[in-house]
């Protein structure tokens, strides 16, 4: 199987591929941790992307494709993976919540630690995506 070119995770990134080409994209995902990683690093450098797709197209990878998660030589490899991803994904929706929801400097102090919130939400996500 040939590897996908960094222009074409690009593309998948930017969100300009057809359905089709998508779904060739997350076949090729499901079954390939280099390119999986490729694809989580070229996410993570994307900072215009809305926080909310990122966290979507993970989900929806590991959801249309259970087989990723079932690779038994590669599974705790795949979940650091989508751990990682998910943990900087919801740090900067963290952040975004916090500058849109308190203005107020006073409020913002008295939110629980931001790590706190993240390791919460990054937990409840890693049981809903592994407790199916
Ligand atoms: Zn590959």
């Amino acid at each position: 199987m040939e590897h996908l070119s960094e222009a074409q995770i690009r593309d998948y990134v930017s969100g300009t591929l057809s359905d089709e080409e998508s779904d060739g994209l997350e076949d090729h995902f499901s079954e390939c941790e280099d390119c999986f990683d490729q694809y989580l690093f070229l996410l993570e450098e994307d900072s215009s992307l809305p926080s909310t797709f990122t966290d979507e197209a993970v989900n929806r990878i590991v959801k249309e494709h259970p087989t990723f998660q079932q690779q038994k030589k590669s599974r705790s490899f795949a979940h650091y993976l989508v751990a990682a991803g998910l943990t900087l994904v919801l740090m900067m929706s963290g952040v975004f919540n916090l500058m849109t929801d308190s203005m107020d400097p006073d409020s913002f102090e008295q939110q629980p630690s931001l790590t706190e919130q993240i390791l919460d939400q990054t937990g409840s996500l890693m049981d809903k995506m592994t407790n199916r």
